[in-house]
């Protein structure tokens, strides 16, 4: 990915409103479809990664970006396949995740996640007066959730409370490849939603969990990524998220034993042991991370 097409994923973090910039089309000769295997692929464009798996009779989506990216991707699936069963995941409620979702409910899209996600995605959209443009899943689940779709089964699960308490990881497990949401910021500083529920110590257990899971071959789309390191990558950039976490969190418990206040533990703008993150904003910063990371450790939830 260069590095407009970078930006231009990450202008809704750094909008801070509802308010979108106004869509510019990424020309690069890469894109806005790249392939994984098996026809099976990722689209990027603004806001979260968008994954796609097609067969004869079959479309399968996880994420919706916005409404004009989302028209963008269901023209250029065509190509991939037209099949008359379509689905769409959302990996969890955030803005740049789900505000395509109607235009894929209007091409008949079946839209799934976790039981969390509608409540969230409410009170966020109500939240910047979007609740008009917003469309829910009907579908959602508890712990688990399977389609066939051709020889490949999709499975959405969830482990707990991490990057919102809505997350899923959607399975592809033919292809041997899952879309990790943004329960993966590629070497970049994560946003951490505690209001919507996150808990940093369950994102360590996630990382752990699902990079077992996995294995060698596997490929993980991430939400995403720096310039340097892009959306996709394996169980060793999952691992690399849970020391960045783990460090986060004891580094914030060593100073809070130290007696330091919380103006003092946010000073600190980096870690020499994860010098390739990148900062876009103060929105995804280092003293942000630290700031949740007090009141994970302070604040009885
Ligand atoms: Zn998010």
């Amino acid at each position: 990915m260069n590095r407009k097409a970078f930006l231009q994923q990450l202008a809704w973090l750094t909008a801070g409103t509802a308010t979108a910039p106004s869509l510019i089309k990424i020309l690069t000769s890469e894109g806005p479809f790249y392939k994984i295997r098996n026809n099976l692929g990722y689209f990027s464009m603004r806001g979260g990664t968008i994954g796609w798996m097609t067969t004869g009779e079959s479309i399968v989506v996880v994420d919706s970006q916005y409404e004009e990216t989302a028209s963008e991707f269901l023209d250029g699936i065509t190509t991939y396949g037209s099949g008359p069963s379509r689905v769409l995941f959302n990996t969890h409620h955030h803005g740049d995740h789900v505000s395509g979702n109607r235009a894929f409910a209007n091409q008949s899209y079946r839209i799934i996640a976790h039981k969390n996600v509608p409540d969230l995605q409410r009170l966020q959209a109500e939240e910047r007066g979007t609740l008009d443009e917003m469309e829910l899943a009907e579908t959602t689940f508890e712990n688990q959730y399977s389609i066939s779709a051709g020889d490949e089964t999709v499975t959405a699960k969830y482990y707990g409370r991490a990057h919102t308490s809505g997350d899923s990881v959607i399975w592809f497990e033919n292809a041997n490849t899952a879309h990790m949401g943004d329960l993966i910021f590629n070497r970049l500083y994560p946003f951490i939603d505690r209001d919507g529920g996150a808990s940093i110590a369950g994102w360590i257990e996630l990382l752990e969990t699902v990079a077992a899971e996995g294995d060698s071959d596997t490929v993980y789309i991430f939400g995403h990524g720096s310039p340097e390191f892009g959306v996709t990558g394996n169980r060793e950039d999952l691992l690399y998220m849970r020391d960045f976490l783990s460090k986060l969190l004891e580094h914030t418990k060593s100073e809070i034993d130290e007696g330091k206040s919380r103006e003092e533990i946010i000073q600190t703008t980096s870690f020499e042991q994860f010098p390739d993150h990148v900062s876009p904003s103060d929105f995804l910063s280092l003293p942000r991370n630290l700031d949740v990371a007090y009141r994970e450790l302070k604040e009885d939830y």
